[in-house]
């Protein structure tokens, strides 16, 4: 088989990155092992353009959501579902003191942050003592679906397979990359922690953060909003909610723990007014690094072999835009932001 670029991965960043070489009439195949618990087949898909105790925006996050929100509308009209959701997030003060410091940052960040006319509103289904502060628009990404439709696609056009990639089979020159029978100008590495080991990028400052997540059931949330205490919940499908996560540097595996699970079931039980019922539980690694940007671009010194990577805990919100630079690259060679382009790594690269 001889194409234009071999993509391996298949989550978020190598679904956005096929997306637009399919969009740019380029010839691809895409190469994945459907691992269950990678990132993103973990991940809540939820888009918050605020962070932190100081309730800031996020990096880009005006120009990301001017182009992620149509881009993901495009590709659900494309595959027959709802790729996107916009939902409010109504975030429960801790303390007195959280809601003053949410009120003072109202007034400066009046395009996301907006206190409620009703405090009380959500007291049928949560307990909280303090009210709550409202950030809108926040948005839900339904990865659920888009994963699996878009892998379908890819199937039914010979443009996946689904299997192991084994880094021992690749050649590569200056002329292009051989893999078993695939021959490609390129291949561009979209496997999220996997790179961390992989021999060209391993130096790069990825910093691994481990999470997990407890999925509920329960007939009385409302799946109109996300809500936040402490930890996020939210609808995922008709009557199932996601509820995370944790953030962990150190980490002796990347299984669920006992730990967790009885700390969010505790969390539950004193939030929840309303029935539930865990229904799973899973873990999963996020491809985080320490400068939390993503990391863009060709290898400096082979030439052919590039990566998009480094999605931290933003995947859903960085992987659609900065896919799409690495696209322009190839095909208009258009520049790619230099806080995202791994040239900014050439030294440790070339060691
Ligand atoms: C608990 C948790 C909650 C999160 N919640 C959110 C959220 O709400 N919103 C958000 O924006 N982000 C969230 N994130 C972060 C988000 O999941 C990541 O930023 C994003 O999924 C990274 O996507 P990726 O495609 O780069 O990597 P991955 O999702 O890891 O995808 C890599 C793909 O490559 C495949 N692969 C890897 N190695 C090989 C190989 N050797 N051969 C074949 N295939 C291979 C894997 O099967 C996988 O399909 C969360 C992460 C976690 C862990």
């Amino acid at each position: 088989m001889v194409v234009d670029y071999l993509v391996i991965g298949q989550g978020i960043s190598g679904t956005w990155l096929s997306y637009y070489l399919e969009k740019a009439n380029r010839s691809f195949v895409v190469i994945d092992n459907d691992n269950p618990n990678s990132a993103s087949r973990v991940a809540a898909g939820i888009i918050n353009p605020v962070t932190g105790r100081r309730i800031v925006k996020t990096w880009m996050i005006d120009v990301l959501l001017s182009f992620i929100v149509p881009a993901y509308e495009e590709l659900g009209k494309e595959l027959g579902l709802k790729a996107i959701d916009q939902k409010s997030l109504i975030d429960f003060h801790p303390t007195p003191q959280m809601k003053m410091a949410f009120d003072e940052r109202v007034k400066e960040n009046a395009d996301f942050l907006f206190q409620p006319k009703d405090q009380w509103q959500y007291q049928q289904t949560f307990n909280y003592d303090f009210g709550y502060g409202e950030v809108d628009p926040c948005y839900v990404v339904n990865l659920k679906e888009i994963l699996p439709a878009w892998r379908k696609k890819l199937l039914f056009n010979n443009q996946l397979l689904e299997e192991d990639f084994e880094i021992a089979e690749l050649d590569h020159s200056n002329n292009g990359v051989n893999y078993k029978s695939i021959k490609a100008d390129k291949i561009i590495f979209c496997d999220g922690i996997n790179s961390s080991q992989n021999p060209f990028f391993k130096n790069l400052p990825f910093a691994l953060n481990k999470g997990e997540v407890i999925l509920i059931e329960s007939p009385g949330i409302p799946s109109t909003n996300i809500f936040k205490k402490g930890m996020m919940l939210t609808s995922i499908e008709k009557g199932l909610y996601w509820i995370g996560s944790n953030y962990l540097w150190e980490f002796p595996d990347d299984q669920p723990t006992e730990q967790f699970r009885k700390q969010t079931e505790l969390l539950l039980k004193t939030w929840l007014k309303v029935h539930f019922k865990i229904v799973d539980h899973k873990a999963s690694v996020r491809p985080a690094n320490i400068e939390r940007r993503p990391f863009i671009g060709f290898h400096p010194t082979y030439k052919n072999i590039g990566i998009v990577n480094g999605m931290g805990t933003k995947g859903c919100s960085l992987a659609p835009w900065f896919a799409k630079q690495l696209t322009d690259h190839l095909i208009y060679k258009k520049e790619i932001p230099a806080e995202a382009d791994i040239k900014r790594f050439t030294k440790i690269l070339t060691r």
